[in-house]
């Protein structure tokens, strides 16, 4: 295979050396079970917990209040289902948006199953959540908030802040699918009132099947996998070891060179986005202006089918996707696209590139080029 160029760091990110070479002892001599007595038990430990400490610092957290899980999706469900269980006696209303993960969506969904009722806030074009649609939708039998940090698929970063601070005031759990925002833009759970937050390694060069569940001090979650007493008994299970190292390890270098790798990604999404908007007929550009996640762009080009178009992209080495709702063969238009009203003409050819720290401008000028070449072709195919 021709040398690929890579612009779906939103689905996945691979793993950086350091954090593979980071991981290597506990895969081979170091194999200890963390709750053994003896030296191999003790070097996972001491293992596990600087881990732990590390990915706390990271997001301005206490160590004992991360909880490690398997991903974002098994920290979303964790906190939702959690929450949800643990306060029913207080109510049975959760609020969320209309755009987040299906880790979310469908948890909220098999809670309305068990009689729970759920708001689906709107957002407007721009992919935001309004605030006083989230006061309006408070009831008192609303014991859980979940709205995400940043969007996957339209990269647009939710005002977190406020919707926690409206949480606390009405003394409700707030929790937030941070999993395309650790490691992307600074988060600090001191300073921003949220009490659950997940995380997933592998949007961060991290390795996949690993995460964690922030969770705030005072808050009450009961245990999610019951068996022994990993992780305070809340989830049991013999700690995945390397991967949790590699963790630690991806997001200490993602916090330490943020600041460098965000510029640098900013300015070339925004190279990216400027010629695409100038060099290109029919387009949009979905989310919003400037509160968006650094890598993302998520764009819609008129009377064209998403699938052919990356379809052709991907005979040209060009990796991107076409958000979370695609089927291979036919283009269905994702439940994001649909909540910011892009209109139907544009809104199946949407595709998203989301680009990362390996990124260089001359993949992005090759790219422009496969675009307008592969644009002409299914453009001129439509007007036959
Ligand atoms: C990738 C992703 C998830 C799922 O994380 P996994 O670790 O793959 O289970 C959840 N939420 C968001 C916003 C994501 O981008």
């Amino acid at each position: 295979m021709s040398k690929q160029i890579y612009f779906d760091h939103a689905a996945t990110t691979s793993v950086l050396p350091e954090v593979r070479e980071a991981m290597q002892p506990y895969l081979t001599e170091k194999y200890g079970n963390m709750s053994t007595a003896y030296e191999l038990g003790e070097e996972a430990r001491s293992a596990v917990s600087h881990a732990r400490e590390v990915i706390a610092h990271c997001i301005d957290a206490r160590p004992e209040e991360i909880f490690f899980t398997s991903g974002g999706s098994e920290s979303d469900n964790w906190a939702i289902k959690s929450i949800a269980g643990e306060y029913k006696s207080e109510g049975k209303h959760i609020i969320t948006s209309a755009i987040e993960h299906h880790a979310v969506l469908n948890s909220c969904a098999y809670l309305e199953q068990l009689g729970y009722e759920v708001t689906y806030l709107e957002v407007d074009e721009k992919g935001l959540v309004s605030m006083e649609e989230l006061e309006q939708a408070i009831t008192p039998e609303t014991t859980l908030i979940t709205v995400m940090y940043g969007n996957n698929e339209i990269g647009t970063i939710e005002p977190v802040h406020e919707i926690g601070r409206i949480a606390r005031y009405r003394k409700i759990p707030f929790h937030t699918d941070a999993v395309q925002a650790v490691g992307q833009i600074p988060i600090s759970v001191r300073r921003e009132p949220i009490d659950l937050m997940s995380a997933s390694a592998h949007k961060f060069h991290g390795p996949k099947g690993v995460g964690f569940l922030y969770v705030h001090e005072g808050v009450k979650i009961p245990s999610f996998i019951h068996g022994g007493a990993q992780e305070k008994g809340k989830r049991a299970g013999t700690e995945n070891v390397p991967g949790i190292v590699g963790m630690a390890e991806a997001l200490r270098i993602a916090v330490l060179q943020m600041k460098r790798n965000r510029a640098r990604e900013i300015r070339l999404r925004n190279y990216f986005m400027d010629r695409l908007l100038r060099e290109f007929e029919q387009v949009r550009i979905n989310g919003h202006p400037y509160q968006r996640l650094p890598g993302n762009i998520n764009i819609s080009f008129g009377g064209v089918d998403a699938t052919s178009l990356l379809t052709l992209l991907q005979e040209d080495g060009i990796c991107a996707s076409a958000g979370s709702a695609c089927s291979t063969g036919q283009t269905r238009i994702s439940h994001v696209i649909e909540a910011i009203r892009v209109p139907d003409e544009y809104a199946v050819g949407t595709i998203r590139f989301t680009l990362g720290r390996e990124n260089t401008r001359q993949e992005v000028d090759q790219t422009i080029r496969s675009l307008k070449k592969n644009l002409t072709i299914l453009r001129e195919d439509e007007a036959i």
